[in-house]
């Protein structure tokens, strides 16, 4: 049993693994894949776990592809069970809607999210400090509330790293964000000797990262990090209105409760979400959110 941890011209790079599913130390065996995927017309993904046997030149075939338990398209993964989510309060600043929308999406696609507050060490002045420390606060106790879970880390002063590595632990991760939250700095920061290209870099060389990178699993002492992050589109194309209010988890739990099937939590009268957000049970900052990408999703379909 293995795991394809790369694909590259036609081979597969598959990673022996135990019996338990965790990464295994050996070495990757360069594989070929068995004609019958390509007849069947399914091609093994990095991620997938596989049967494979070795050839007698040193390198393998892959045999048999194990059922998939989720599959991104970008970077296209299969089995990605654990997103960290990365945002950071200043340097870009805070971004709530932004949040919410990889929210959505990553809950959407059946991944479990978690948070990361980054760069913890800036050390800011007078009233941006202030600022700072309140947002942070903020985004710790609304996110806490709901049940998710909120990390804070530094790459630069490897602070929270540890704690990070043991939460990945057994699980296959990508990391999400927005650009210059600092993901690839955590990478590295997590996976010795990984170098990639972090954003003041790639400027000085005059060429954006990410560009014709395939994407690798790399191994972060027991789990499989995708070192391209995902969810970098991220449009309510293929979401369904029933599909946004599933994305925000406080709302979905009392959704059930709303007086009509098919409520949107706009204006219905018996809406339970709307009862939430005057309890409390659902933060304003939250509904407003849903709010918006609902009128996003109508403005789309008017549109199209
Ligand atoms: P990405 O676009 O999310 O991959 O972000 P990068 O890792 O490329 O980082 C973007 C910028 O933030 C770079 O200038 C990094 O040096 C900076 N950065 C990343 N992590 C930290 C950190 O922990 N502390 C500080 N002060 N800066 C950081
Ligand atoms: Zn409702």
């Amino acid at each position: 049993k293995g795991r394809i941890v790369k694909a590259l011209s036609g081979y597969y790079y598959v990673r022996p693994e135990e019996e338990t599913g965790e990464a295994g130390s050996a070495p990757a065996v360069q594989c070929r894949a068995r004609g019958i995927f390509k007849k069947r017309g399914v091609s093994p993904l990095v991620g997938d776990a596989v049967l494979y046997s070795l050839t007698e030149n040193g390198e393998g075939v892959v045999d048999e592809l194990l059922p998939r338990r989720s599959e991104l398209i970008r970077p296209p993964v299969a089995n990605v069970d654990l997103a960290v989510l990365v945002f950071s309060v200043t340097e870009p600043a805070l971004n709530l809607q932004l949040l919410d929308k990889f929210l959505v999406h990553i809950e959407h696609a059946g991944i479990q999210p978690v948070l990361v507050l980054s760069k913890g060490d800036l050390e800011l002045e007078g009233a941006e400090a202030a600022e700072a420390k309140k947002a942070a606060d903020l985004v710790r106790t609304l996110y806490t509330n709901i049940g998710y879970e909120v990390y804070g880390t530094s790459s630069r002063k490897g602070q929270g790293i540890e704690a990070l590595k043991e939460r990945l632990q057994g699980h296959l991760a990508v990391f999400a964000g927005q650009s210059g939250v600092g993901k690839s700095s955590l990478l590295n920061a997590l996976v010795p000797g990984l170098a990639l290209e972090t954003n003041e870099i790639s400027s000085k060389l005059g060429r954006g990262k990410h560009t014709t990178r395939h994407v690798e699993l790399v191994d972060v002492a027991g789990a499989y990090v995708a070192d391209t992050p995902g969810f970098s589109q991220l449009d309510f194309q293929e979401l369904g209105i029933e599909d946004l209010s599933y994305g925000f988890i406080e709302m979905r739990e009392l959704a059930p409760d709303c007086k009509f099937r098919g409520c949107t939590h706009v204006h219905e009268p018996g809406c339970a979400v709307l009862a939430g957000v005057e309890s409390g049970k659902v933060a304003r900052s939250r509904h407003d959110h849903y709010l918006q990408f609902l009128a996003e999703m109508k403005e789309k379909k008017r549109r199209y």
